[in-house]
């Protein structure tokens, strides 16, 4: 059992004045700041009730606060449920359910919508702050095989399960990341990425590992984040595709500010002609791949490949291994990976663990190959994948051909039963401007082989996209109906 001590304590005594977190509005914390804070607080809660191994959802929008309490449970030693602020009552009340939650503690904004759970206990991050500090022993060290955090996938195949981070999984995806990326002493990471999810909530834990600032954003505004960038001095930013895509509209040909170093780009797949945007504007995008399992991402395209291996993920981070499973005759075959930063189970799913964790090794469920030097690919997710008259047809490889086309604003494709091919492929559509199906089915022809072409063209106002903004292929055929 390794122990470390409190990544915080260890901070606020080595640089206790330096930024821990720069809020959007001008509030600047500092490391002793948020150590103080976060004891308080976790002094307060002891007071609401919750002791070491209690599990307390977080529901909230990115705040201050929300951070402070995150950190307030490790001095507690209790875990933390983050809960998507974007799913119905329905969908959190099965979360509430199967994490075995006690209390919720929520913003104010979000009080109307946890006041429709049924809730042993539901408090707001102000209510919290009015209770008298409680007597408590903090944790002065992490125990790295205890459990920190649970997230819930997003459910875009299936019922979401409940990961479970440890310290530990934190602890070597933030090492992980630093070994490839590097860290400079004026490093400052913007974030703007949900906390609920992987993405976001790691770059917090990165701050106090590594003593780095972070420049805290609520939500994602293309204007603001452009500005942030150019002014602010952000080093890096973690990003997803289409806030790449929209934040390349307002990139001059001067590009960002030459302190700015790696827009990390996660959560999905990211189309070939996004990239080759980026790179014309010279902005220094790093694809990555990763799931909530991997405590984020696990394998990155480093700064010196990414203009060369332009659609590769990279290479699995140090302290992390990635196979093919059965590779078939292209090399494609199911993503495995094994490390400190992989989870080691799913919440109370005994069965589910097994089936997808073994020796160590997780199957994502995602398919990819390797090229010849050993670059990741990803593929698609194996559950998308449509087989043709025997050929395997990928939806994401169409989709990212088709939004080439400059009237087109988003795409998703999905396989159909056919009697004489068993599937063929459809796209449905949301268009930029003006487009014809033949337009289309042309521009398809000339870049895809015939069988992947896809046989039907609809046009829809938008796609089926689930709490976490992702496209979910399976209903895609309910929207054409
Ligand atoms: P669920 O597991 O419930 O279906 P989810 O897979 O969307 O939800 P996340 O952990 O949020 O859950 O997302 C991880 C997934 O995102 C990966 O399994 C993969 O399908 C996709 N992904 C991540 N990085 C990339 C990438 N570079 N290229 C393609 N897909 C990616």
């Amino acid at each position: 059992m390794t122990v470390i001590p409190h990544w915080l304590n260890k901070q606020a005594n080595l640089i206790p004045h330096h930024t821990a977190i720069e809020h959007e509005d001008g509030t600047v914390i500092t490391f002793r700041s948020l150590q103080e804070k976060s004891q308080s607080f976790a002094k307060k809660l002891t007071n609401v009730g919750v002791k070491k191994g209690d599990h307390v959802g977080l529901l909230s929008t990115n705040e201050l606060k929300l951070v402070i309490a995150i950190h307030a449970l490790s001095y507690i030693g209790a875990v933390g449920v983050l809960l998507n602020t974007r799913l119905t009552p329905d969908e959190l009340q099965y979360q509430v359910d199967d994490a075995n939650i006690s209390l919720i503690v929520t913003n104010d904004g979000l009080l109307p919508k946890a006041r429709k759970l049924t809730l042993q206990k539901l408090e707001t991050f102000l209510s919290v702050l009015e209770y008298e500090e409680q007597f408590v022993t903090l944790q002065e060290e992490l125990q790295l095989d205890e459990v920190f955090t649970i997230m819930y996938t997003s459910g875009t195949t299936g019922f979401p399960k409940g990961v479970t981070h440890t310290y530990g999984n934190h602890w070597w995806s933030a090492i992980g990341s630093v070994l490839n990326l590097g860290l400079d002493k004026k490093d400052k990471w913007l974030a703007t990425l949900p906390i609920f999810h992987i993405g976001g909530f790691s770059i917090y834990i990165k701050s106090v590992i590594y003593g780095m600032s972070v420049y805290l954003m609520e939500q994602f505004d293309t204007q603001k984040v452009h500005e942030a960038i150019m002014e602010k001095g952000i080093t890096i930013a973690s990003v997803v595709t289409v806030m790449v895509q929209r934040l390349l509209e307002l990139v001059d040909e001067d590009g960002y500010p030459s302190d700015f170093r790696c827009m990390l780009l996660g959560g999905g797949p990211a189309p070939k002609p996004l990239l080759e945007k980026a790179k014309e504007k010279n902005v220094p995008v790093f694809q990555s791949y990763g799931l909530t399992e991997t405590t984020s991402q696990i394998a990155t395209l480093s700064a010196t490949d990414a203009l060369n291996k332009i659609g590769s993920a990279g290479k699995p981070l140090l302290p992390a291994q990635l196979k093919i499973n059965q590779p078939d005759s292209d090399q494609v075959g199911e993503i495995y990976v094994k490390g400190p930063m992989v989870t080691t189970s799913y919440f109370n799913k005994v069965e589910d663990t097994k089936e997808k964790i073994q020796d160590g090794w997780l199957a994502t469920g995602d398919l990819g190959y390797l090229d010849g030097e050993g670059f990741l690919y990803v593929v698609d997710r194996r559950k998308d994948l449509i087989i043709s008259g025997g050929e395997n047809i990928y939806p994401s490889e169409i989709e990212s051909i088709l939004s080439g086309m400059e009237q087109i604003k988003e795409v998703g494709v999905t396989g159909i039963e056919n009697e004489t091919w068993g599937q063929t492929p459809i796209a449905v559509i949301v268009p930029k401007a003006t487009i014809t199906k033949d337009e289309i089915l042309a521009y398809a022809k000339e870049r895809l082989a015939g069988y992947k072409v896809p046989k039907e063209i609809y046009f829809v106002e938008s796609l089926p996209r689930n709490a976490s903004n992702k496209l979910v292929r399976s209903e895609l055929i309910n929207y054409i109906k």
